[in-house]
């Protein structure tokens, strides 16, 4: 092959790369400013911000085999502006839910992040345990958003020392039922402050946002045992490993997607109590 022939080959090989690298980072942009207008228009957000965050950058540190990957799971969260929260800091968030979650075979197939001003009074951040200051907030949200999880980023004033039961650090409400739609229905709430905290207290393994998530997917609460796991109700136990029943619990859930068209699970029947 001559030299001139392997140059031109490569110098168009770099093109194709460059026109889908831009193709995708322009659909990417698209579809945040579509989003940016669909939260603008719900009237109650303002100056929201959308932002794609790849499944490359969550995986990055992980090592993984895609061939591992039964199913795959994407997250939508909404940052309170002066929450405490970062954009850096939901893609730790992300890596240490992928890392749990890989357990089972799934995988974090992306993540949608909006940035929004708080509607309430006084942009107030802190919306833990206060009143309804979360339903009205989770009320407002665009109905396209309801088809993930949807993952509240908000700020907890809540002591860790004094055993405060008034505010919450981290939570999440799954549907108990059937009946009617509750705004608040498959929403998880987790403060900035959170991992520092149960992480410290349980295991460094643990992730409060894996641990909410999964209440909503597998529609379940705590469980009762000795045995070291992400949703035990002593947090001695606590850590981050799943049991093969929790995992098979989890891909039922409506909100994940099969990497194979063969294999469809019927949804769970029965739920259990909300969860707070
Ligand atoms: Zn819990």
């Amino acid at each position: 092959m001559s030299k001139l022939y392997r140059l031109s080959l490569l110098i168009i090989c770099g093109f194709i790369v460059q026109f889908f690298a831009s193709t995708s980072r322009s659909e990417n942009q698209i579809r945040n400013t579509r989003l940016e207008k669909e939260w603008l228009k719900s009237g109650d957000f303002t100056n929201p911000v959308a932002l794609s965050l790849e499944t490359s950058s969550i995986y990055q540190s992980i090592a993984v085999d895609e061939k591992e990957f039964t199913h795959t799971l994407s997250l939508t969260f909404i940052m309170l502006r002066n929450s405490d929260w970062t954009e850096e800091s939901v893609r730790e968030q992300l890596t240490r839910i992928a890392v749990v979650y890989l357990q089972c075979g799934i995988k974090i197939s992306g993540a949608e992040l909006i940035i929004v001003d708080s509607p309430l009074a006084q942009k107030s951040v802190d919306v833990s345990w206060v009143g309804r200051d979360d339903e009205l907030i989770a009320k407002a949200t665009p109905r396209s958003s309801h088809k993930n999880v949807r993952v509240f980023l908000f700020r907890s004033e809540a002591d860790s020392m004094k055993h405060d039961m008034k505010r919450k650090f981290a939570y999440a409400y799954y549907p108990k039922d059937n009946f009617g739609w509750d705004p608040l229905d498959n929403t998880v709430w987790i403060s900035s402050i959170a991992d520092d905290i149960l992480r410290k207290s349980y295991s460094s393994d643990y992730s409060s946002l894996a641990h909410e998530v999964t209440h909503i997917l597998c529609k379940c609460g705590h469980i009762d045992s000795e045995e070291k796991n992400l949703m035990n109700k002593i947090s001695y136990y606590l850590n981050g490993d799943l049991t093969p029943k929790q995992c098979e619990q989890i891909k039922r859930s409506k909100f994940l997607n099969s990497t194979s068209i063969w294999t469809l699970s019927p949804p769970l029947e029965n739920e259990t109590d909300r969860h707070r």
